[in-house]
């Protein structure tokens, strides 16, 4: 008898690839393990339209009726601590054991800490509904909030938090916001309207000391600021969660590594989203670990193909999205990659940089604006990265060109 598939992390990843095991067709036992009391859900909606709702609700990626209805076993509130690789076992926190055929770890990340002595009970991360939950209480007029962490999960929060009239700080160590893979043309429209909402935003300024004593916080910056709030968030990134890859043997670099199947180093053991580092086909097969969600639903269905034996490999290109008041930011491809840009405007203040490669191939687009603005465009350069297109630069910049004919070509 088929001892099964087995996924460890319910989350968008883990929960994306049970349902595309039954949408595969295969009928042995899929168990999906999580350690939170949910079904699988969205996180993105924690620090968006989650955060300004005055019931917060999980939006669920599938039901607990979903997964009944569709034979997916969902252990909840429980965590996997160890893998037997010659059994085939996952061992659980509770005790029991469960075999498996094919595992894939789709245990996610989790915030990077800040490595620092003072931090209490008003001292708070962003990942779990639960976080979410603890967080939104605090949010209303009259409160003061510190930001630690001038990234996308602190300045959607920020957003959030001025939405329901609490005074808000943004602390951040580098000389602008989003310093990591967002172009300084954008990032300043986004530091321009949370200004113009009434965030505080500092800049170049480290946190010399923080200290919490369960009703306010005060953090002291390195040039001697003292900022004095309710509520301490510190957004400061995310690390993969490893432990359990890494006490199996498996290999770890930047996240569990696996192969461009999502094979780790071991046939039976896959892992996928943001746990995991990958080769990136599109860019020559680098090494990249993403935090985003489509990379996640998308590699949750690749898994589940490959523990069905397609064989198949990862060939999506990056993409990210991010919403802070009337303004989307879309990303799509590797910044990094560009050596020079290549600006189209779209009209009512929209616009999109085109980042292209010195032997002149487009490696990413940014774009931001109102609403959808900039989405169907971001769409086409994705696929005009995914071609490895090199079109010429004035083509780029010309609203008069349709990127759609660049594409033809
Ligand atoms: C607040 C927030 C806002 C976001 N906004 C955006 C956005 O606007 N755009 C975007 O592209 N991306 C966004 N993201 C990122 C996106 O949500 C993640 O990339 C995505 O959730 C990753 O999915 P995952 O399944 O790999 O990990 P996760 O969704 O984190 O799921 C992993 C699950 O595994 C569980 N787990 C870990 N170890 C074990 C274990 N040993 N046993 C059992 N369970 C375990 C974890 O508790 C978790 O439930 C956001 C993330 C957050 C937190």
């Amino acid at each position: 008898m088929a001892r099964g598939m087995v996924i460890v992390g319910a989350g968008e990843c883990g929960g994306r690839a049970a349902l595309a095991l039954r949408d595969l067709g295969y009928e042995g036992p899929v168990t999906l393990v999580g350690d939170e009391p949910h079904p699988p859900y969205e996180r993105p909606p924690l620090s968006k339209d989650a955060m300004v709702s005055d019931a917060p609700e999980i939006r669920a990626i599938a039901s607990d009726e979903v997964l009944a209805e569709k034979s997916i076993r969902h252990i909840h509130s429980v965590q996997a601590v160890a893998i037997d690789r010659e059994a085939h076992k996952v061992r659980l926190s509770d005790g029991s054991v469960l075999p498996y055929d094919k595992l894939l770890l789709a245990t996610g990340s989790t915030p990077r800490k800040l490595p620092m002595p003072g931090l209490g009970r008003r001292c708070v991360y962003l990942r779990t509904f639960a976080d979410a939950l603890a967080i939104r209480a605090h949010l209303r007029a009259g409160r003061r909030v510190a930001i630690v962490g001038g990234g996308f999960i602190g300045l959607e929060l920020a957003a959030a938090a001025r939405k329901l009239g609490a005074a808000v700080t943004v602390i951040e160590a580098q000389p602008r916001i989003l310093m990591r893979g967002v172009p300084a043309e954008i990032a300043e429209i986004i530091h321009d309207a949370h200004v113009a909402e009434g965030v505080d935003i500092l800049c170049c300024d480290g946190i010399a000391s923080i200290a919490d004593d369960g009703n306010e916080v005060r953090v002291t910056l390195a040039g001697g600021r003292e900022i004095v709030a309710d509520l301490a968030i510190i957004g400061i990134g995310a690390v993969p969660v490893t432990g359990l890859a890494a006490e199996a043997g498996l290999v770890i670099d930047n996240g569990i590594a696996v192969d461009a199947e999502l094979r780790t180093g071991d046939p039976d053991i896959f892992a996928a989203g943001d746990c995991c580092s990958f080769p990136l086909a599109v860019y020559g097969g680098r090494r990249v670990r993403l935090e985003a969600w489509r990379n996640a639903q998308e590699q949750g269905a690749l898994a589940a193909r490959n523990m069905l034996g397609a064989g198949e490999a990862h060939a999506a290109v990056p993409w990210f999205w991010s919403d802070q008041y009337g303004l989307s930011l879309q990303i799509a491809g590797l910044a990094d990659e560009g050596r020079s840009i290549v600006r189209r405007d779209l009209g009512d203040g929209a616009f999109i940089l085109f980042h292209l490669a010195e032997d002149g191939r487009l490696v990413a687009a940014s774009g931001i604006g109102p609403g959808n603005a900039v989405a169907r465009d971001i769409r086409l350069a994705e696929m005009l990265i995914a071609k490895r297109a090199q079109p010429a630069p004035e083509a780029l910049g010309s609203q008069a060109i349709k990127l759609k004919s660049l594409l033809a070509a």
